[in-house]
């Protein structure tokens, strides 16, 4: 079936008692067993629920991939990954990552012995030169938040195949719409469905995909274990989103394109960042690995004060100033004050994103009235 089918069908099963078209919010706690640990596969909500089984059989459809996981946000899903790990273990990472990933690994999973080495991935041998015999995972994110740098996904699979790590890719700016990192050889896909696959700022929940069973078998028993499952209403908003991911994901690359474009000819505008121009140092990975370029858009001012970043991102009406994305409205972001704030000045500097960076999660409204809001705004 074609991702536009499978977004529409995966997981959907008519209710059996029922009929019903779209799966039931399973809103319960416990189930009601024949006789002890005799029970149609349901004990406890924590372990299982029946609108939760949906939603993963259907995150593994749409991923490619074999097993599905749905987890309380996105940052639960990457606690889970790391949990897989013991003291002394080895992270190699991106260095230029969501804020609260980098958080996570930093001032959580650091103080319990996980070491990370943050590196440029975008070059796949700076991954192979930074792996020692204590290296057991290597985290990419591609596109990157905020600066939409694309990493090479087969090229790092090669190097985690030869050394036998597990290869967690982020997938959340891309959708399983525009990239499927599985089919490139990662092992474990990650994603904030609180964005593009829930697609409409209402729900905060997480996803991973993975083929390996034993993988499966690890990762559920972590989240059985630490609990941090979504609850079935939250399945159920997800669930609706994937279904509409196709056709949002189309306009949204389509407004994407028409606002990066122009923003670039923009004589107020220094740089903008985003893999569909072809001299984007990854536009020929972008378009080796990804359908299409997304809607994730980062910029900066030629005047790039603080006052006037400032004076910009209170003046949009369209695009709401808001940390989040994926969702059918546009947001504005600032991230060295907002999504990022938590990466030290220095860090962030070091890696490109300048405190002047603007980000937009440009949503699927008419392109024209966007561009009429950015115009006014940027003045
Ligand atoms: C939002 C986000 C996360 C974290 O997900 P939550 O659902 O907010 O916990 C992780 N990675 C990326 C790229 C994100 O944008």
């Amino acid at each position: 079936m074609k991702p536009a089918t499978q977004f529409i069908h995966a997981g959907a099963h008519p209710d059996p008692t029922t009929g019903a078209i779209m799966t039931p919010i399973f809103q319960t706690s416990t189930y009601v067993q024949e006789a002890p640990a005799t029970h149609k596969g349901y004990e406890y909500a924590r372990s299982q629920n029946p609108t939760r089984t949906a939603l993963e059989e259907a995150l593994a459809i749409i991923e490619q991939g074999k097993y599905g996981l749905a987890f309380s946000s996105g940052v639960a899903a990457t606690d889970a990954v790391i949990k897989l790990l013991n003291p002394g273990d080895e992270v190699i990472c991106a260095n230029d990552m969501y804020g609260g990933t980098y958080r996570l690994f930093t001032k959580i999973f650091e103080r319990f012995g996980i070491v990370f080495k943050p590196v440029d991935t975008t070059n796949a041998e700076n991954v192979a030169a930074a792996v020692t015999s204590n290296t057991k995972l290597v985290w990419l994110e591609t596109p990157t938040n905020p600066l939409m740098n694309i990493t090479d996904i087969e090229a790092v699979a090669t190097i985690t195949k030869k050394h036998n790590l597990i290869l967690v890719v982020d997938n959340t700016f891309a959708s399983p719409a525009l990239q499927n990192p599985l089919t490139l050889g990662a092992d474990i896909v990650m994603h904030s469905a609180t964005k593009y696959l829930g697609g409409h700022s209402d729900v905060i929940q997480g996803a991973l995909v993975m083929n390996s069973a034993e993988l499966r078998e690890k990762l559920y028993f972590i989240q059985k274990s630490c609990g941090a499952v979504p609850g079935p209403m939250d399945c159920f908003l997800v669930l609706r989103g994937i279904k509409t991911l196709g056709v949002r994901m189309k306009a949204h690359c389509e407004n994407g394109a028409i606002i990066a474009h122009w923003l670039r000819n923009h004589p107020k505008v220094a740089k903008v960042y985003w893999p569909g121009f072809e001299d984007h140092p990854g536009h020929a990975a972008a378009k080796k690995q990804m359908r299409d370029f997304g809607g994730m858009i980062s910029f900066e001012l030629k005047n790039d004060s603080l006052d006037e970043v400032k004076r910009v991102l209170s003046k949009t009406h369209l695009f709401s100033l808001a940390e989040s994305l994926g969702g059918v409205e546009s947001l504005v972001n600032h991230p060295a004050s907002m999504t990022h704030a938590s990466i030290p000045r220095e860090e962030r500097i070091k890696n490109g994103l300048r405190d002047s960076l603007i980000r937009l999660s440009v949503g699927i409204e008419d392109a024209e009235d966007l561009i009429k809001d950015l115009d006014q705004a940027i003045g």
